[in-house]
């Protein structure tokens, strides 16, 4: 059946999450997430448009110098005790819809006030850079819910 609609951009997520349910491989129930072990499954080029409108800005770019810290070691994170907090309730309230791992290459989704896309990268229990496109300066409580 073909089906032609009219979708405005904010309500987007809602609509494309019905209608592209396609899933292949197995998937595993892990508390309130649903893991997969097979790149296959559901990547993130085919995950992003559940969530992200068509009209999204894009990757960011930054600047800024990161230093690389252990992930065991959160503490060491350059964030404000404030952000960090909203960030584990973030957490707490599973807003952190998809996470991928590829290669060390990392990329997640937050839902914000609006869906929010984190990059990183994460090799030996290291993170070497973290970025979030949201318009936060520095770093933010999308990117603190995602090392959580
Ligand atoms: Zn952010």
């Amino acid at each position: 059946m073909t089906y032609h609609c009219k979708i405005r951009p904010s309500k987007y997520d809602r609509v494309v999450a019905k209608i592209d349910t396609d899933l292949f491989g197995e998937f595993i129930p892990l508390e309130h997430l649903w893991v997969t072990f097979d790149r296959q499954s559901m990547d993130k080029d085919r995950m992003r448009p559940w969530f992200l409108s068509p009209l999204s800005d894009g990757e960011c770019v930054s600047s800024n110098g990161f230093t690389p810290f252990a992930l065991h070691n959160l503490d060491s994170f350059p964030i404000s005790d404030i952000r960090a907090q909203r960030g584990e309730s973030y957490y707490e309230e599973h807003r952190v819809v998809y996470i991928c791992l590829d290669k060390g290459k990392g990329y997640a989704i937050v839902q914000g006030s609006e869906y929010y896309e984190v990059t990183f990268t994460y090799i030996d229990d290291t993170i070497h850079d973290i970025l979030c496109n949201c318009y936060c300066e520095g770093h933010c409580k999308h990117e603190y819910a995602v090392l959580l």
